[in-house]
C-alpha cells in the first residue's frame, strides 16, 4: 500500500501530534493489547446522543471505544496517537449509488444549460486532436432543451460539426444520447431499424432519425464507441483513480457501484486497481444486466466474477438492473398514461427489463448468490420491481435487494419496502424541495392530478413506514458530497440529522450486506471513519453542507488528510 503509506507519513509529519506513551499499568491492566493507532480528544458518534472520547485501533479494526483515560492503556511507543482536537468522528460515509469508475473515456463536455447548436463553438473543439474516423465521446448535455430546440436537430448540428468523425454525446442523466449520421452508419441503424429492447431511436415529424437515442438505444451505440478506444483500459483505470480520490476527499469509505459495464472492460480495470493496492474505498461492484444480451453469456461472466468475501475491498455480490427510464423523457414506467410524452407510442413508458424478465433474472441470480440494485423511477417501474422481488422472496431468497431513485411511488406500494425487506435508495439533488415543488416539476408530464396523488422522492414517507432508507449521490449526476445530501434531507424536513447520518452510514451498510463490518463505530468493526471540522449533529443545514472533511480512514489506514 505505497500510496497509503505516503499519505500516512505526510499526515504524521505535518498533521496531528504524535504522542507516544508506555501502556499504563495502574488500572489492573497487566498485559493490555497495544493499539496500532489511538484517536483521542474526539467526539466519537456511536448513535443518537451516544459518544465516546477515544478509539483504539488494531489490525484495521476497532479495538476499544471509551474514555480518554481508559484509552491510555492501549498506547505504547509503537502506537500512533491522533489528537482529534475535540472534533466529531463519524462512521465513514457509504455512498450506495455512485458511478465512481465511469467517465474516464469522455473527451468532450458540453454544458447542460445550452442546446447543442448554442454551443457549437465549444463542441467543434472536441474534434481537435482526433483523427478522422475515430469516435468522439461526450457527456453533460441536456435532452429536454434539445427537444425544445425548434431550428435544428442533434443530428444536423453534429453532422455539420463532425463531418469526419462518429460522435456520441450522453446527456447528464445518461438516459439520452445524441449522435451524428456517421455514428448511426457504424452502428448500422437506419430509419427502418426496429427499436431495441428498452430503447428508442427517435425520429422527426418526417420519420427521419433525428439523432436522439433514448435509453438502451443509446447505451448500445455508446458501448460500440467506448470499445473502439485504443488504450481504453488505462483510461478506465485513470477514471477509477480519479473517482477514488473524490470519494476519500469526501469522507466516503465504501461505495455501491451504480453499474459496471463489464462488456466494455470496466471489470478488469477495477481488478487491476485492486491488485495494485490502490483501492482507497471498499467497492461493491455491480455488473450491469444487459437487457438484450444472451442470458447464458451474462451468467458465465457473473459466475466467474462473483466475490462474496466482504473482508476484501472489492466485492461482487449484487447486480445492477434497470426496470425503466426517466419520466421527463417519457421512458419511466408509469401507472397512468403520460399526459404529455415525447414518445406517444409508449403511453406508459418502457422497460429495460420487464417484470417477468426481472423475476426470472432474480431467481437465477439467487442461485449464484447475487442480490440486486434496481433502477426504478416511475411508479409502475417501482411496482413491477417490487413484484419481481416479491416472487424471489417467496422463493426463499434472503439476499439484499435495493431499489434506487424512487422518484414516483404509488401510496399503495409504500409499505411493501418494509414488508419485502427492500432497501429504498434515493438521491436528493442540489437543493431542498417540498412535495409541491416536485409536483410542479413533474406535472407537465404526468398531469397535475397524478403529480399530487403519487409520492415524489418520498424519503420521509419511506422512513416513517419503517423501510431502510438510504441516501446516495448518483455522482456525477449530483454532487458526490454526503454532507450535501444530509443537509438537504434535514433542510427539507425529510429526516432528522441522526436519521440522515444513518442514511449515509449504517443503512447503506445494510443495503450492501456490510453491516457486520462497517457502517457504525463499534468494537470489532473495520476502522472506517471520517473526522469532520464541524459538529454536524448540532449545526444548521447550511453549516452541515460546508463542513470540512478533516480525515478519512479505511481499515485503520489514513486515506485522506486535509492537513
Ligand atoms: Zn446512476
Amino acid at each position: 500500500m505505497n500510496y497509503l503509506v505516503s499519505i500516512l507519513i505526510l499526515f504524521t509529519m505535518i498533521g496531528c501530534s504524535s504522542n507516544t506513551r508506555e501502556p499504563e499499568s495502574d488500572n489492573n491492566v497487566v498485559s493490555q493489547t497495544v493499539a496500532d493507532r489511538v484517536i483521542t480528544n474526539a467526539k466519537v458518534y456511536l448513535g443518537k446522543d451516544n459518544y465516546a472520547a477515544a478509539i483504539a485501533i488494531k489490525d484495521g479494526k476497532i479495538l476499544f471505544l471509551g474514555t480518554e483515560q481508559a484509552a491510555q492503556a492501549y498506547i505504547a511507543t509503537v502506537t500512533n496517537v491522533i489528537d482529534a482536537g475535540g472534533q466529531l468522528v463519524l462512521p465513514g460515509f457509504i455512498d450506495n449509488h455512485n458511478h465512481l469508475g465511469e467517465g474516464g473515456e469522455v473527451t468532450c463536455t458540453p454544458s447542460a444549460e445550452y442546446t447543442l447548436s448554442q454551443q457549437a463553438q465549444l463542441l467543434s473543439q472536441c474534434a481537435q486532436n482526433v483523427e478522422p474516423g475515430k469516435w468522439i465521446i461526450g457527456y453533460g448535455s441536456d435532452y429536454l432543451s434539445e427537444m425544445d430546440e425548434q431550428q435544428t436537430t442533434p443530428i444536423s448540428v453534429l453532422d455539420d460539426l463532425f463531418p469526419q468523425n462518429p460522435v456520441i454525446i450522453m446527456d447528464f442523466t445518461s438516459h439520452a444520447q445524441f449522435v451524428n449520421s456517421l455514428a448511426l452508419e457504424i452502428a448500422e441503424i437506419d430509419k427502418s431499424s426496429p427499436n431495441p429492447i428498452g430503447g428508442i431511436y427517435m425520429k422527426d415529424s418526417q420519420g427521419e432519425l433525428n439523432g436522439i437515442l433514448l435509453d438502451n438505444a443509446g447505451d448500445l451505440v455508446m458501448e460500440m464507441a467506448v470499445n473502439s478506444i485504443e488504450g481504453k483500459f488505462d483510461i478506465f483505470v485513470e477514471g477509477i483513480l480519479f473517482g477514488l480520490k473524490e470519494a476519500r476527499e469526501n469522507g466516503i469509505t465504501s461505495v455501491g457501484d451504480g453499474r459496471t459495464y463489464w462488456r466494455r472492460g470496466m471489470y478488469e480495470a477495477w481488478k487491476q486497481v485492486e491488485n495494485d493496492d490502490l483501492l482507497t474505498a471498499r467497492i461493491s461492484l455491480r455488473p450491469w444486466i444487459y437487457p438484450d444480451v444472451d442470458k447464458q453469456e451474462q451468467l458465465n461472466f457473473l459466475q466467474q466474477a462473483f466475490q462474496n468475501d466482504i473482508n476484501q475491498l472489492l466485492i461482487v455480490n449484487q447486480v445492477k438492473m434497470y426496470s425503466d427510464g426517466v419520466p421527463a423523457y417519457g421512458t419511466g414506467r408509469v401507472i397512468e398514461p403520460y399526459e404529455f410524452t415525447w414518445t406517444p407510442e409508449l403511453p406508459n413508458g418502457l422497460n429495460y427489463i420487464s417484470q417477468v424478465a426481472m423475476s426470472d433474472w432474480l431467481t437465477t441470480l439467487y442461485g449464484i448468490g447475487y442480490g440486486a440494485h434496481i433502477h426504478a423511477i416511475g411508479d409502475l417501474g417501482v411496482r413491477e420491481s417490487l413484484n419481481a422481488i416479491e416472487q424471489v422472496r417467496n422463493g426463499g431468497s434472503v439476499l439484499k435487494y435495493n431499489m434506487t431513485h424512487l422518484e414516483m411511488v404509488d401510496p399503495q406500494d409504500l409499505e411493501r419496502f418494509r414488508e419485502l425487506n427492500v432497501d429504498a435508495d434515493l438521491q436528493l439533488s442540489f437543493a431542498a424541495h417540498s412535495h409541491a415543488e416536485r409536483a410542479e416539476h413533474i406535472a407537465p408530464f404526468i398531469g397535475t392530478q397524478r403529480a399530487n396523488e403519487v409520492l415524489l422522492t418520498p424519503v420521509k414517507e419511506l422512513q416513517e413506514s419503517g423501510a431502510n432508507v438510504v441516501l446516495s449521490s448518483d455522482w456525477t449526476v449530483n454532487s458526490i458530497s454526503p454532507l450535501s445530501a444530509i443537509s438537504i434531507a434535514v433542510e427539507e424536513g425529510s429526516l432528522t440529522i441522526g436519521e440522515a447520518i444513518n442514511a449515509y452510514t449504517i443503512n447503506p451498510a445494510k443495503a450492501l450486506g456490510l453491516e457486520s463490518i462497517t457502517g457504525s463505530i463499534e468494537v470489532g468493526k473495520s476502522a472506517d471513519i471520517v473526522i469532520l471540522g464541524t459538529d454536524i449533529t448540532e449545526a444548521t443545514p447550511a453549516k452541515v453542507k460546508q463542513a470540512a472533511i478533516k480525515l478519512t480512514m479505511l481499515q485503520g489506514e489514513i486515506v485522506f488528510s486535509a492537513n
